[in-house]
């Protein structure tokens, strides 16, 4: 006997049939003698829905109140599918993220968990029951309700197995597992039957929907064994594992992109102490993450041009807050530009080989890509491209590290 939690995302509840399929999966693992545990997401589209709804009511919205509102597609889901284990059969409880409690801190939006209270669960274990738990909300400390950002349901998931002590965590998706690349954008991405939760937390942190980041850090930070896998067809997934779990290491066993990202230009910032701390530090005072930075080598040692990258959410208030500053900060210029995509290679091979940043740029350089602006790290190397040359270079990549499916 095992005690499993199985998640399900938005695509594998999108209406009453697929929430019927699975219940049946469900009741397999509880036939089979398991304990089990449910997370679920809302029906696809109704979060984008729900956030759509809040924005067009208020467009500089209070975050709470945004919160009720995008809350409430897990509601109706978690106690659908409970009805619909009940109608086979399977005792079943749907628990919001109030009713567990799942603690949250206060960042409303983007909420991190503090604990789950889990004890009830387990009681209910011992006499059967499933436990349906409401993904993507938890309690604030100020008794209300919070959401764990896009995507947080993968979070919710991992949390519960870590309370749970479960034997694993398998999240069930729309695709069959974790590829090398979005398989929806490069036809010719190859699954992986492993990887490594170092490069599934660069992979999924550099844009790669699958797991959200923060659900990652979790299962590494408590050892929970994760599983990717279909909820629409019966093969096994990729798991997330530690890295003398695989023999075989790749130089790159990942490419990510992200369509998030916004460039900023400073055009002739003076050349001095200080300038970057006062512009990148209001920046900061303001939440507003910066991610990639390039300051050009001054020609004429009084001013120089320094390009950042900020989350396109981030971009019309941080070019607000730096024509504000304009005054103090002494630029002459400042070009904003959306039209950017940024996209990684990721592997954990990468500390022991050389020339992999070199490949990257040469295959771009092949087809005619410019590269705005260049990061790296110890496991991986992303570059800043127009957005019109996304699907080539992450095919052109994709051949160039031998990543192919054959
Ligand atoms: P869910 O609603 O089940 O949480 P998501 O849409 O959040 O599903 O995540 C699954 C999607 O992630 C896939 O449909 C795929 O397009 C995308 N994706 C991006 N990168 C990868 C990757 N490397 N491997 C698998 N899927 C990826
Ligand atoms: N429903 C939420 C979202 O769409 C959470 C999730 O699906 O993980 O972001
Ligand atoms: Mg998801």
């Amino acid at each position: 006997m095992a005690r499993i939690v199985m998640k399900f995302g938005g695509t594998s509840v999108a209406d009453v049939a697929r929430i019927k399929n699975v219940a049946q999966r469900v009741k397999r693992e509880v036939d089979a003698g398991h304990e089990v545990a449910v997370v679920v997401s809302a029906m696809a589209g109704v979060t984008n829905q729900l956030v759509g709804w809040v924005n067009e009511t208020a467009r500089l919205h209070d975050a709470r109140e945004y919160d009720v509102v995008v809350a409430s597609g897990e509601q109706v889901t978690s106690g659908l599918l409970a009805l619909a284990l009940q109608d086979i059969g399977v005792s079943a409880r749907s628990w919001l993220g109030w009713q567990l409690p799942l603690h949250t801190d206060g960042v409303h939006g983007k909420a991190r968990i503090k604990g789950i209270e889990s004890d009830d669960v387990i009681r209910r274990f011992k006499d059967g029951q499933v436990a349906i738990m409401a993904g993507f909300q938890g309690l604030g400390p100020d008794a209300r309700i919070t959401t764990l950002g896009r995507g947080g349901s993968d979070t919710s998931a991992v949390a519960l197995a870590a309370a749970l002590r479960a034997d694993r965590c398998d999240i069930f998706t729309d695709v069959d597992g974790v590829y090398t690349t979005d398989p929806r954008i490069v036809t010719k991405a190859r699954k992986l039957d492993k990887i490594t939760y170092e490069e599934m937390l660069e992979l999924a942190s550099q844009g790669a929907k699958v797991l959200q980041t923060r659900s990652v850090e979790l299962a590494m930070n408590h050892r929970v064994r994760v599983q990717v896998l279909s909820s629409f067809v019966d093969s096994p997934g990729t798991l997330v594992v530690d890295e003398d779990e695989i023999v075989e290491k790749e130089v790159v066993s990942g490419i990510a992109y992200s369509r998030d990202e916004a460039k900023i230009t400073l055009v002739r910032v003076p050349d001095r102490p200080g300038v970057a701390a006062g512009i990148f530090g209001p920046l900061a005072d303001a939440a507003i993450n910066v991610d990639m930075i390039v300051q050009n080598v001054s020609g004429d040692n009084q001013t120089t041009d320094l390009t950042f990258t900020v989350g396109k959410a981030d971009l019309a208030r941080a070019v607000q807050m730096l024509e504000q500053a304009r005054s103090k900060l002494n630029f002459t210029e400042l070009r904003p530009d959306s039209n950017v995509v940024k996209v990684s290679v990721i592997g954990v091979g990468m500390r022991s080989h050389a020339g992999v940043a070199q490949k990257m740029f040469s295959t771009l350089a092949s087809k005619n890509i410019n590269i705005q602006v260049i990061s790296t790290s110890e496991i991986k190397v992303s570059v800043l491209i127009a957005e019109e040359y996304l699907e080539l270079a992450l095919r052109a990549l994709h051949t160039a590290y031998g990543l192919d499916a054959a």
